[in-house]
């Protein structure tokens, strides 16, 4: 399949405008992860792109160096969020946690940016009361969302998306964006399109994964094209602001290796918590807003795949039969980084039927179903879905029952082995 390619070229922060980019990290050439192939050779042939990261030292956002064509990225997006549990039961915390801290009531409306399937949307629904519209480019996800009783708009997140729906189900009370504004290439017009929609004493939620996580916990294997910024408050404050509007809430959340919800109201429509100016100091002091941090990250993440390739090849070599488990975007940023192919990781297990008999992008490695695990099992399991480590093993007991093992691979290689699953 040919790909649209690198649509821009980074020469100026997406926030600030500003020019002094400094390039921290540098993977090599890389395919696209979601890209999964029909044979191990044509995975092998994929196109590849330049896997950079940049450092703003003007606001402090951290960006790839290219953008390459979003509907090649993101318009047949195989990720389901109601096949995840764990998302599922975040999404219910959401649901309760919103009621209360922004006064939701029955009847209000509520809009999900990128909802996806409407996991999000049918939780709110079912909790709340609240009327729903999920705005999302996946036509075969939009569907799906359409017969769970969520209407759909087919479309990415734009000011005349903002427009329809003001005209057609009026103002929404909350606009959430979970886990997309990452994604999002123009981020100024993508919160300027929510101004625009709110209600006068509306939010717009966002929850990202959070940069101090990212460098802390040395996840480099979320580095992938879609995956355009790795943000901090910092710069997301000073776009809130530059539009005119202000960040008033801002919280921790444990999901996808460290989020943050971010929440951004009208000037003054909200009262302003003291986490902002709170994650804000945090953030200077630990010294993330200085290069200084990310230069001596890239010397780690270094260190971090030479001791990756050489641990696992050498149970390779002593004769063991390693797999990988969930066929993620994270994982494929992994496996590149590392040069696996088939003749290190055996075959990738994973629980979304649309991925089963595909191949893995660039490295080729088979992805199979769980049955493999007890038709075929392999002595060691990488769990490349590391954010979803404690769900992947409790629900491999019978692999590990008969003693099948473990291998953790960030923030640092570590092996799990029958008796000490509790870690
Ligand atoms: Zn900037």
């Amino acid at each position: 399949m040919t790909s649209g390619g690198i649509i821009r070229e980074i020469n100026h922060c997406r926030i600030c405008g500003g020019d002094k980019l400094v390039k921290y990290l540098d993977l090599g050439m890389m395919p696209l992860a979601n890209n999964l192939a029909d044979s191990a050779a044509e995975a092998k042939a994929m196109q590849r792109y330049p896997m950079q990261v940049l450092y703003c030292r003007d606001c402090s956002l951290s960006q790839l160096s290219v953008v390459i064509d979003p509907r090649e990225l993101f318009s047949k997006y195989a990720y389901r969020s109601s096949i995840n549990r764990a998302y599922l039961h975040h999404c219910r915390e959401m649901a309760l946690s919103v009621r209360n801290s922004l006064g939701l009531r029955e009847g209000d409306l509520v809009v999900d940016i990128a909802g996806n399937d409407g996991a999000l949307l049918s939780v709110f629904k079912d909790e709340l009361g609240v009327r729903a519209v999920n705005v999302d480019p996946a036509e075969n996800l939009a569907e799906i969302a359409e017969a769970a009783g969520v209407p759909t708009i087919t479309s990415f997140w734009t000011a005349d998306v903002a427009k329809q729906i003001v005209s057609e189900y009026g103002r929404p009370k909350l606009i959430t964006a979970t886990n997309v504004f990452a994604h999002v290439d123009n981020l100024r017009n993508f919160v300027a399109a929510a101004k625009d929609c709110l209600d006068d004493d509306g939010a717009l939620m966002l929850e990202f994964p959070y940069g101090v996580d990212f460098i802390e916990h040395r996840e480099f294997d979320t580095i992938y094209f879609e995956h355009l910024s790795y943000i901090l408050l910092q710069p997301t404050k000073r776009l809130a602001e530059d539009l005119d509007m202000q960040v008033f809430d801002v919280q921790k959340q444990a999901i996808h290796g460290g989020s943050v919800r971010v929440f951004i109201g009208k000037q003054d429509a909200h009262e302003v918590s003291p986490s902002v100016a709170e994650f804000i100091t945090k953030e200077a002091a630990d010294g993330y807003h200085d290069v200084a941090v990310y230069e001596n990250w890239k010397k780690e993440i270094r260190a971090l795949i030479y001791d990756l390739v050489s641990q696992i090849s050498n149970l390779k070599k002593n004769g063991a039969k390693i797999a990988g488990f969930a066929a993620s975007a994270k994982g494929n940023t992994l496996l590149n980084a590392c040069q696996f192919d088939s003749s290190t990781i055996d075959y990738i297990v994973d629980d979304t039927p649309e991925k089963i008999g595909r191949f893995s992008p660039g490295t080729g490695i088979p992805i199979v179903d769980r049955t493999v695990l007890t038709n075929d099992p392999p002595d060691y399991l990488v769990i490349l879905a590391w954010n979803f480590a404690d769900v992947i093993i409790a629900s491999t007991s019978e692999y590990s029952g008969k003693g099948g093992k473990y291998i953790i691979p960030i923030p640092a290689f570590k092996i799990i082995g029958p008796g000490d699953a509790s870690e």
